[in-house]
């Protein structure tokens, strides 16, 4: 297993050119290791998407060395970066994005069929997945039939579905209510806890959900530039 299952040095990104230019990371260093959530906290607009974007392999920075999984894709071109992706990276963002109109457990089986996994297996996992999120009720349900909570659930199984080793996830609760933002955020690191090797980054600008990572990074002025302890879990 590689050390880190991200690795991010002298990562840059400027948007624009001139004076229109928004220098929005600026030599940005980060190191996840395998079993590690880790909180990225700033305001809207300070680049937290920008991050998770190059991390994810979604967008290219300008420059700097990036890392999924112990292999060097910094100068990759488009095809691996795809296998990259697929492979080694599961994304979860503040809306489902699930297939209306595919079940649960199809929507989680969908990745594992486009990454060739045989069909019953992905049925196996899909599953196995749903049913350690409290889902396993709702198999057959459309996302129409979901609750708000419950189709971010089902995002959280997606985005695990090719077993990743980097989760990446833009906030992930920040269109549920308080109460279910808080129960569902639980699910998802308990579900991060038990796949074990997985490491997530995960977005937010919700200081006390960032209080139950084990580590939080800051990003202001593009830069990281704070990493507080973790803060004891009450
Ligand atoms: P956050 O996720 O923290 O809200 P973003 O990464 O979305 O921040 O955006 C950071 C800054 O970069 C913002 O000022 C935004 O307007 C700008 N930005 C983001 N994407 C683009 C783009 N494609 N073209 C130009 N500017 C962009």
């Amino acid at each position: 297993m590689a050390e880190h299952v991200l690795r991010m040095k002298d990562v840059s990104k400027t948007y624009g050119k001139g004076d229109t230019a928004v220098c929005v990371l600026r030599n940005v260093h980060l190191a996840l290791k395998p079993g590690e959530i880790v909180g990225l906290v700033a305001p809207s607009g300070a680049g937290k998407s920008t991050l998770l974007h190059i991390a994810g392999l979604l967008d290219s920075a300008d420059a700097g060395y990036i890392e999924i999984a112990g292999q060097d894709l910094s100068t990759a071109k488009q095809p691996q970066r795809t296998v990259a992706r697929r492979r080694d990276i599961g994304f979860v963002y503040q809306f489902h994005h699930l297939l209306p109109e595919f079940s649960a457990k199809e929507n989680v089986m969908l990745p594992q069929l486009a990454n060739g996994t045989q069909r019953g297996h992905a049925t196996a996992r899909a599953e196995m997945l749903l049913t350690l999120v409290g889902l396993e009720a709702r198999l057959h349900h459309r996302p129409a039939e979901l609750s708000g909570g419950e189709q971010q659930r089902v995002a959280f199984c997606r985005a695990l579905a090719n077993a990743p080793s980097l989760l990446l996830a833009d906030e992930p609760t920040g269109n549920l209510d308080p109460d279910t933002s808080d129960r569902v955020f639980t699910v998802l690191t308990d579900l991060v806890r038990k796949e074990g090797r997985l490491g997530a980054l995960i977005a937010t600008h919700n200081h006390q959900l960032a209080a139950r990572m084990d580590r939080v990074l800051r990003l202001e002025n593009g830069q990281i530039v704070e990493q507080t302890p973790r803060v004891q879990k009450t």
